[in-house]
């Protein structure tokens, strides 16, 4: 399964990296929303984005949004943010993203939350 990781930082790109790596998964990275519309573009076989909030260009919450608009995600997106407010996460959930996780997070839960949204949830 191939998983993107949408983030500006390149150290957390490359520790969330390494732990979906060791999972057994495939990654691609995007710098930012707009780095992330030409990966998924390059890429059909993503299943799963993981979507920083706070970035240059197109922010998180823009990203969702573009993609309510033109569906150019085929698969879940887990919002990865530092961000505990409640109405932040419900913004994020009410623009069509199907999680979320607080970073700094270990990769288990990671690992759990990724299956959580690619098993049908039942
Ligand atoms: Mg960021």
């Amino acid at each position: 399964m191939k998983v993107l990781i949408v983030d500006d930082s390149n150290s957390i790109a490359m520790v969330v990296g390494q732990m979906l790596k060791t999972a057994g998964y495939e990654v691609e990275r995007a710098k930012d929303g707009k780095d992330a519309i030409n990966v998924i573009k390059e890429n059909s076989n993503i299943e799963v984005v993981l979507l920083d909030w706070n970035m240059p260009e197109m922010d998180g919450l823009e990203f969702l949004q573009y993609n309510l608009e033109h569906k150019i995600v085929n698969g879940p997106i887990i919002m990865m943010t530092t961000e505990n407010k409640p109405e932040k996460i419900m913004k994020a959930l009410e623009n069509g993203a199907s999680e979320y996780i607080m970073k700094p997070f270990t990769q288990d839960v990671l690992i759990t939350k990724i299956e959580s949204v690619t098993t049908g949830g039942e």
